[in-house]
């Protein structure tokens, strides 16, 4: 067990733009006939963006680009497969797992990263509803019976997005916005095969805070604007 310290805390606050419609269902796999496969949404009735399927998408494309630049990392979901596990020591968690957390046998670690659920900035009025062709499994066949509809929230509605991340190093850092940058081509929610899901993030501002910060003997920095900007790139991306 590590006791952790709070070295530095990053803020990142920005929004998420759906460029396609977006359908953000419950996750049900299987889709019966004649259904309509309706957005999720709040207790107040609003659609929105879980932080776990956000989270959900970058770690995915975080391993994936992990994988790429040469660096070994576990394979989640399976436990038995993931850093918790295969390790003993928390040192030795793959770069994924330092970022996001790990669970398994031997080593249970919370994630350095947490999406907030993303809220739609403005009202959604209108919906899209698609229809789908469904294969009825029993028959094998396509039937007129076999349609069910699908909502989505139209292209352009934006959502508020806030990701917390703590005591990151750069290298975690920058494989986290690369993958945050990559959730933008491979797209959020479902029905991505019909175009659905593609987004844009992008990042308006970044609160830097520490220990310090929170018992009011330092400023928190805050970047914006053409700062943060150039501060991104020195990650190596641009959001
Ligand atoms: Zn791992």
């Amino acid at each position: 067990m590590v006791f952790e310290k709070l070295e530095k805390r990053q803020i990142f606050v920005g929004e998420i733009t759906a460029e396609t419609p977006l359908h953000i269902g419950s996750g049900r796999p299987d889709i019966r006939i004649g259904e309509a496969i309706s957005v999720l949404r709040n207790v107040k009735g609003v659609p929105y963006i879980p932080g776990s399927s956000i989270k959900g998408k970058v770690r995915t494309e975080a391993e994936k680009i992990a994988r790429k630049l040469g660096y070994e990392v576990c394979n989640p979901p399976d436990t038995k497969k993931m850093c918790g596990s295969l390790k003993s020591d928390e040192k030795d968690l793959c770069i994924v797992c330092q970022i996001f957390g790990t669970a398994g046998e031997k080593i249970s670690r919370a994630s350095k990263v947490k999406f907030r659920d993303a809220l739609p900035l403005e009202e959604v009025k209108e919906f899209e509803v698609r229809t789908g062709i469904a294969l009825d499994r029993e028959r094998g066949s396509v039937h007129r019976k076999a349609l069910y509809t699908i909502e989505a929230v139209p292209a352009g509605t934006r959502f508020g997005f806030e990701m917390v991340a703590e005591n990151l190093t750069d290298e975690e850092l920058s494989l986290l916005l690369a993958a945050v940058k990559s959730v933008q081509d491979t797209g959020l929610g479902g029905s991505s095969t019909r175009g659905f899901g593609k987004v844009r993030v992008s990042i308006k501002r970044v609160h830097e805070r520490t220990a310090e910060f929170y018992v009011g003997k330092k400023e928190e920095r805050v970047l914006e604007g053409e700062e943060l900007a150039s501060w991104l790139r020195s990650k190596g991306v641009e959001l």
